[in-house]
């Protein structure tokens, strides 16, 4: 049997790895799949923390599917093209699990699809091997609890749904981790940006969205210390208005999201920063604003700015 690729988004977060990582394992039991989990990119310092932690290999970096004679493919923690490998639409997709909302994307034929409006891809994949009497493998469960920390911030985040406690406690149990203590490891070690680049902390966690005709580019940045981060703001600026002219961005919003006190501070650059204002109810004042309680990209920014876009 052909082999299908499994992977989570471009710039992919500890919730693409792990749901790709977790499914894949899963689908090789429950549909004799011939899978391997592969990323589009490079793990962060919080998704290596998790991998070798569990003492999981970093899965293999793919350019294309083409480059690897693969034609089916199965998408995790994502199902917007423009989000997902450079030659999506020359390709079969088998499945999809995903938390998001769903964007273009189509298929000519029938696909399995599962998306659900929880906290966390690998919450999903969590409850898949309930439901289906698998067992799971420790370093498994520790990847995929890992990812549902991550997403949630701790289960802090609005996007934050009761199955995902739930859920997270069982994994947790089997990996052999407490819930609180390794959480907040985890989530401290996604933060050490000092020695990083501007470039390399917007490519962190980024995602561009059309917006009724424009193409809006939204990273965050998870911190302890907004202030630190913002110390760069004139570098960081640089940086946004230069990849949005490579990129043909039409606006680059950073979040700089406090991950102890639950609270951002956004960063805008680009032609439409009146929509941004609206769609917060705020004046920007030197390009920035502060968003209490806010520090969800899905639920906190994006449905406020494809209203003020539209
Ligand atoms: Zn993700
Ligand atoms: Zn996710």
């Amino acid at each position: 049997m052909s082999k299908i690729l499994v992977f989570g988004h471009q710039n992919p977060d500890t919730d693409a790895f792990a749901s790709a990582i977790g499914f894949s394992y899963l689908a090789k039991q429950k549909f004799k799949l011939n899978t391997e989990a592969v990323a589009l990119g490079q793990p962060n310092e919080e998704t290596k923390y998790a991998l070798d932690f569990f003492k999981i290999d970093s899965p293999r970096v793919i350019k294309s599917a083409a480059s690897e004679n693969v034609d089916t493919v199965i998408l995790t923690d994502h199902n917007e093209f423009q989000q997902s490998i450079s030659d999506i639409k020359e390709l079969t997709i088998w499945g999809v699990v995903d938390h998001h909302r769903i964007a273009n994307f189509a298929t000519t034929d029938p696909v399995f699809f599962r998306a659900e409006p929880v906290g966390s891809s690998s919450s999903i994949v969590g409850r898949m091997f309930k439901e289906n009497q698998i067992e799971i493998p420790k370093r498994i469960a520790g990847i995929l609890v890992s990812a549902i920390i991550s997403d949630t911030l701790l289960f802090k985040s609005p996007t934050t749904h009761p199955s995902d406690r739930t859920i997270a406690q069982y994994l947790a149990k089997i990996a052999g981790v407490d819930l609180e203590v390794y959480g907040l490891e985890l989530l401290k070690a996604g933060v050490n940006l000092a020695s990083k680049s501007e470039n390399e902390l917007l490519s962190l966690d980024a995602k561009t969205f059309p917006l009724n005709g424009q193409n809006v580019r939204v990273a965050q940045i998870n911190t302890v210390n907004i202030a630190e981060i913002l110390t760069r703001q004139n570098a960081l600026e640089k940086a946004m208005k230069s990849e949005s002219e490579q990129n043909g961005y039409s606006d680059f919003i950073l979040m700089i999201t406090d991950i102890l006190n639950s609270n951002s501070e956004i960063l805008v650059v680009g032609e439409n920063q009146s929509k941004a204002e609206a769609a917060f109810n705020v004046k920007l004042q030197d390009n920035r604003t502060f968003l209490k309680g806010v520090v969800s990209r899905k639920k906190q920014i994006i449905p406020q700015l494809t209203e003020a876009f539209e």
